[in-house]
């Protein structure tokens, strides 16, 4: 199979296949239809190593954080861009919250810098390494016009790479696939940290820009940024980052959720290749999701079961 190979849809996990395909000495062809509500163009890339009420270390992460580092260092050289651009993570806990946050510290200790107390409107701040963003939008487009020579029409075995696409059109069964809504601001605020904390988050960019989001919803999946949207995004951002703030942009996705942010890869029974469920998650395991499937496409080495999209339940 090593040698054709057709990559329908060219976001992140499209792109990071793509890639993985070129370093092995591969070839392939891909295409992609631009959908409106493609998860990839719209994403923050945050990395968070430890994520949700419930204060958990990322799925696997100490084996794909160092994968995807390496993995946008290289996209990064080779596209003459900064891709992934570390953070220290400073997770906002609120007094209600802090029974439960401060049982889980010893389970995150390896991604811990520091507890911080003396944070004004926090009963805390677990300050993170490990974290930071990947510029995905960066990332996708780069890497589509760099290989621009070789789209065009399957006329090899494709994988299907199509995101919550895929799963609305119920490819894999059950989906639990969640739209989302992002701000992009203009503020003075600090840029050297990412905050997350009150069921949002704030993301520097860089030059006065931020990202703040995001929303989750599960009954209208398009990609129509909403006023209700708009609205808990900006309550977010006041609450992270303070009231004086310009709204510079407005956008809306649906991440492609199979089971929570555990992606799924392998041959489906009608034959079809896929590569989905990056969920929330799709800037740290995509690229070292994708370097798996490339193996495996290669014949090199089977699916494990974590990832086999054969052990869907
Ligand atoms: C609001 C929001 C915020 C997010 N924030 C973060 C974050 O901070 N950090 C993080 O890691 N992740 C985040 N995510 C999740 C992340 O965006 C996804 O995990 C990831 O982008 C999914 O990539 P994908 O390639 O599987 O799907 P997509 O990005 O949706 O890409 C699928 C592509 O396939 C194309 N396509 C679909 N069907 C076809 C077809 N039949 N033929 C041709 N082309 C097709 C589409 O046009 C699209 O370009 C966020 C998502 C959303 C919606």
């Amino acid at each position: 199979m090593a040698g054709s190979l057709h990559i329908t849809g060219m976001g992140l996990a499209g792109c990071c296949l793509a890639w993985q395909r070129h370093f092995r000495g591969e070839d392939f062809t891909w295409e992609d239809d631009d959908r409106p509500g493609s998860a990839s163009r719209v994403a923050a890339g945050l990395v968070n190593p430890v994520t949700g009420k419930n204060f958990s270390v990322s799925w696997r992460l100490a084996e794909f954080l160092p994968e995807a580092e390496a993995f946008y260092g290289r996209v990064g050289g080779l596209l003459g861009k900064t891709l992934w651009f570390p953070l220290p993570v400073w997770r906002l806990v609120g007094e209600a919250e802090w029974a439960k946050v401060e049982g889980k510290l010893e389970e995150a200790r390896p991604w811990i810098v520091a507890v911080e107390e003396d944070v004004p409107g926090w009963r805390a701040a677990v300050v993170l390494k490990g974290g930071g963003r990947v510029a995905t939008r960066e990332f996708c487009e780069g890497t589509r016009a760099f290989f621009e020579g070789k789209r065009g029409p399957a006329t090899a075995t494709a994988v299907w790479c199509e995101g919550a696409t895929g799963l609305v059109a119920g490819r894999l069964g059950r989906h639990r696939c969640a739209k989302g809504e992002i701000l992009t601001l203009k503020a003075g605020w600090r840029e050297d940290r990412i905050l997350i904390g009150g069921g949002g988050w704030l993301v520097p960019l860089g030059d006065g820009m931020f990202k703040a989001g995001s929303t989750y919803v599960w009954d209208r999946l398009d990609g129509e940024p909403t006023p209700e949207g708009r609205a808990r995004v900006e309550e977010i951002a006041r609450r992270l980052g303070g009231a004086d703030f310009e709204v510079v942009g407005h956008e809306a996705g649906v991440r492609p959720i199979v089971r929570k942010s555990q992606p799924v890869i392998g041959p489906l029974e009608d034959g079809r290749i896929v590569f989905n469920g990056l969920g929330s998650k799709g800037s740290l395991y995509a690229p070292g999701v994708a370097g798996r499937l490339a193996a495996w496409l290669a014949k090199e080495t089977d699916i494990e079961p974590g990832l086999d999209v054969r052990c869907l339940p």
